[in-house]
């Protein structure tokens, strides 16, 4: 039997997944099983009033998520906030919350879209194909995640089937991102894809015109950090003929690191 607390989360879930139009199959019933672990509504203190937990839907998930960041005053603290945090509607069916590897403070700090099956898998961004492949691009212009580069991302959970990360999945991870941006005070930001530009730009261009050039990603605390957005490796690995375009990138990166280290 569930705790009463975890019974608020079942009701709060499966409410959430009505409103959402999605059917309470018996998979559903697995992830809400992993949420239950996280206790979802406990993240959430009984109303003064009521004496009752708010659902789910009544919590301002991106507040919460600014409260979290603001108090963390470390990129550890960060990590186990990130952990911590029940906010995002991708954390019940996923295995992992991932939120970094590399070097915290390294120059460089790569930003990506969010973790695919091998990262969910080994809690760990960049770790499959696309992974491999930016490892290799950091190499070739001196950078790697074990020595001088901090890697992320714009989200930290597994979208289902690996699809973009929508806006409030993105929008709960942003205080996170902000934040531990703030915390590792990298000198230049690489946009790895059109999404993480797209978000960190808070713009709708599109990646081929954003690439090829630097741009400033400033953070809600008014954080600025020099940023170059790049193609991202998976859409690489699909279309080879276009890594003469990110080596192009890359050199520009590896030249603004030498004029601001
Ligand atoms: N693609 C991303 O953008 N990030 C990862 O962590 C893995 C693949």
């Amino acid at each position: 039997m569930p705790a009463p607390a975890s019974i608020d989360a079942l009701t709060a879930l499966t409410e959430w997944w009505e409103e959402m139009g999605v059917e309470v199959d018996e998979a559903s019933m697995t992830a809400y099983l992993k949420a239950a672990e996280h206790d979802l509504a406990a993240a959430a203190p009984a109303s003064a009033t009521t004496g009752r937990r708010p659902k789910r839907h009544e919590i301002d998930w991106v507040e919460a998520a600014k409260a979290a960041a603001a108090g963390c005053d470390s990129v550890e603290a960060l990590k186990a906030a990130v952990e911590a945090f029940d906010g995002s509607p991708l954390k019940p069916a996923s295995e992992n919350t991932v939120v970094y590897d590399g070097v915290p403070g390294a120059s460089l700090m790569v930003i990506g879209e969010g973790p695919g099956a091998e990262e969910d898998r080994r809690g760990l961004p960049f770790v499959g194909k696309a992974g491999q492949l930016l490892d290799k691009m950091l190499e070739a212009i001196g950078r790697s995640r074990t020595d001088n580069a901090f890697i992320s991302n714009v989200n930290y959970w597994r979208p289902p089937g690996n699809r973009n990360p929508e806006e409030e999945e993105l929008a709960v991870c942003r205080p996170f991102v902000d934040r531990l941006v703030e915390l590792a005070k990298p000198k230049l930001i690489i946009a790895a894809g059109g999404v993480p530009a797209k978000a960190l730009l808070e713009t709708t261009d599109g990646i081929m015109r954003l690439r090829g050039t630097e741009h400033v990603f400033t953070t809600a605390g008014g954080y600025s950090v020099p940023l170059i957005p790049i193609l991202h490796p998976a859409y690489l690995l699909r279309r080879p003929q276009d890594k003469s375009r990110a080596w192009r990138d890359l050199l520009l990166v590896e030249q603004r690191l030498g004029e601001l280290e």
